[in-house]
């Protein structure tokens, strides 16, 4: 079904350009001639999701297939989702402005915990049954993928299968085996069936779990000796040999990340013990430096942007980094495109590089030490000290560069009053640093911009198995370093706790709490990670409602045999190893990462990347 959208709507909505589609380089296909329709949801707004690698990877892949196609659906900003309500416009794709119900699959992409509401919202919005359990043969297949997919748990009731781990083959298979499935006549559970061997494929309707008496998990157990019993993410292993879009959608209105990203490599070398990102990921693949420069060249012929950035979990650890800066630099200078180099270690190297490629803005330089005494940065396992962090800030002064960010997680396990005031003397010392920089070398105006998050417990981390501190206890210490921070130079600023609560809830939730997303949902909560539109009072509403403590999730910390909702799920880097992790945490031992040494996570089993080449 074809949806109008009126101009009047349009007109009278923000940013009308989230909702019309059309872009340079969308995909339009003959409808008549595609035997599966695909409608690729984020669960944000149109500036977030297209600011989204992942998504346009899927896209490209999935659209190179010649019997899909696939569409790109947002969540409608509120002003937009009232109008449509109204005037009973269902969820939409941008390419085809099709009512997403008449599509075979609707696949959701996982980013944030805060983004679950908006996926009910969305399922809603297109006017199929949100719960897995009213849906019928007529309805399409709900499926999701995503770093939040490795404990999905909370989404179990509406979400048909999840992907886990890199898609780009995944979902091809998954694909093929619709395409037998579809002529069939056979059940919806048939197919489900037909996919639940695919390797990386979860469908948690197969998957029984029992409780505890005191509410932990007793067992997590397939249904039938045909189920996996443990599911194992999808790597992909070669990243050169896999496909990546040559062409990328380059969109009418401003985006987050409105310019040419290149993905250097996949995982990270490092193990940040409270980074989740830096463990499901594993192992660091990467592209070679050839096969890079080829793919930014065609894609700033094919999009014309006039910006490239590095993007991997930390650009600096790119093997070939010199070669490949180099290598860009002398295609692009000429073609004044900027390359825009984030996360970077400061060297005197990178500030070279950086000089040359921000020849005429300065954007400001981030640094993140996470935590302020060195004692807290080993538990952790935050690899820099604070004469690198000096020594940087004092290179990037001299450089004329002014304003500096740092980043610090308040919060962290084993922290003490100490390690706060180690925030506010760090940040003092970076201003330091500036007022002994020489006044012809510095740029004017220094800014330092202090900002803190809240700690939150990570599945698949180190730190898994601790506990959040209170809402009240963060607050506290929110408050004791806004006092501390006053002074000309430095700005403060911190995240929600509130937010990040319910962030830890859901991050290690189990599948009782879908019934408390969809009663948060009934009471209008979406756009949760969106401070304006988050409505605590109402999700303490909504756990009271289900008889659900959400402190049980949030603020308990496990023993060591506890059994995890995402146990069940294989992302090669083992529960050994954490635990070992987390046992040197507490006495301050910090892990070598990668290249220097490997120290036996687990991921060698995906026989790829960085494992292979020091085994
Ligand atoms: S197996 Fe070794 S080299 Fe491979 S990711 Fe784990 S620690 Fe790193």
């Amino acid at each position: 079904m074809k949806v109008k959208i009126s101009d009047k709507i349009l007109q009278s909505v923000e940013k009308p350009s989230r909702y019309t589609g059309n872009e340079w380089n969308s995909v339009y296909k003959d409808l008549d001639n595609v035997s599966i329709r695909f409608a690729f949801c984020f669960p944000d707004v149109y500036e977030i999701g297209m600011s989204h690698l992942g998504m346009r990877i899927l896209y490209h892949v999935l659209n190179e297939r010649k019997d899909t196609f696939c569409e790109r659906v947002f969540a409608p900003w509120v002003d937009m989702e009232q109008k449509m309500r109204e005037s009973n416009i269902p969820l939409f794709t941008l390419e085809t402005h099709s009512s997403v119900n008449s599509f075979d699959f609707i696949g959701f992409t996982l980013q944030y915990e805060m983004s679950y509401t908006n996926v009910i919202n969305m399922l809603d919005l297109s006017g199929i049954p949100v719960l897995k359990s009213e849906r019928t043969k007529e309805h399409p297949f709900v499926c999701a993928g995503g770093p939040c997919a490795y404990n999905a748990e909370p989404l179990a009731d509406f979400i048909d299968f999840f992907m886990l781990g890199e898609g780009e083959e995944v979902i091809n298979e998954v694909m093929d085996a619709y395409v037998n499935w579809k002529g069939s006549g056979e059940s919806k559970e048939s197919f489900l069936e037909m996919i639940a061997n695919i390797e990386g494929i979860y469908v948690p309707g197969f998957y029984n779990v029992e409780y505890n008496d005191d509410g932990t998990i007793r067992a997590i157990s397939p249904k039938a000796d045909r189920y996996p019993e443990k599911i194992k993410k999808r790597i992909i292993k070669d990243l050169d040999k896999v496909s990546f879009p040559d062409k990328i959608i380059v969109p009418f209105t401003d985006i987050v990340h409105d310019r040419i990203m290149l993905e250097l490599f996949r995982g990270c070398i490092r193990g940040c013990r409270f980074c989740q990102a830096g463990y499901i990921y594993r192992p660091v693949r990467e592209r070679t430096s050839g096969k890079l420069l080829e793919l930014a060249e065609k894609l700033q012929e094919s999009t014309g942007y006039e910006e490239i950035s590095l993007v991997s979990l930390s650009t600096s650890d790119y093997s070939h980094l010199r070669d490949l800066c180099t290598g860009l630099m002398d295609k692009m200078e000429p073609k004044k495109v900027n390359l825009s180099l984030p996360s970077l270690r400061v060297d005197s190297f990178s500030m070279e590089l950086m000089e040359k490629a921000q020849k005429v803005r300065k954007s400001g330089l981030t640094f993140a030490p996470e935590a302020g005494s060195q004692r807290l940065r080993d538990v952790i396992n935050k690899g820099v000290t604070e004469e690198d962090l000096l020594n940087s800030a004092a290179i990037a002064f001299a450089g004329g560069w002014s304003t500096v960010k740092l980043y610090f997680m308040i919060g962290l396990p084993t922290e003490t009053m100490e390690d706060i005031d180690g925030i506010a003397e760090l940040s003092k010392k970076v201003v330091d640093v500036y007022m002994k920089t020489p006044k012809d070398k510095r740029g004017k105006g220094l800014s330092v911009n202090v900002s803190t998050s809240s700690f939150v417990p990570k599945p698949f981390t180190p730190f898994q198995w601790e506990a959040q501190d209170s809402i009240e206890t963060l607050k506290e210490k929110q408050q004791y370093l806004m006092e501390k921070l006053k002074g000309k130079y430095i700005k403060y600023s911190w995240h929600d706790p509130y937010i990040s609560f319910l962030e830890a809830v859901l991050a290690r939730g189990d599948r009782r709490l879908g019934k408390v997303l969809y009663a948060a949902f009934k009471k209008g909560c979406k756009f949760d990670s969106w401070g304006e539109h988050f409505k605590f009072d109402s999700w303490i509403e909504a756990f009271d409602q289900c008889g659900i403590d959400p402190h049980f999730y949030a603020n308990r910390k496990r023993t060591f045999d506890e059994i995890f909702p995402w146990d069940h799920i294989d992302v090669g880097v083992t529960k050994k190893f954490l635990k070992r992790e987390n046992e040197k945490a507490y006495f301050e031992v910090i892990t070598p990462n990668c290249r220097v040494k490997c120290t036996g996570c687990g991921a060698l089993v995906f026989d790829g990347g960085i494992c292979n080449e020091l085994h």
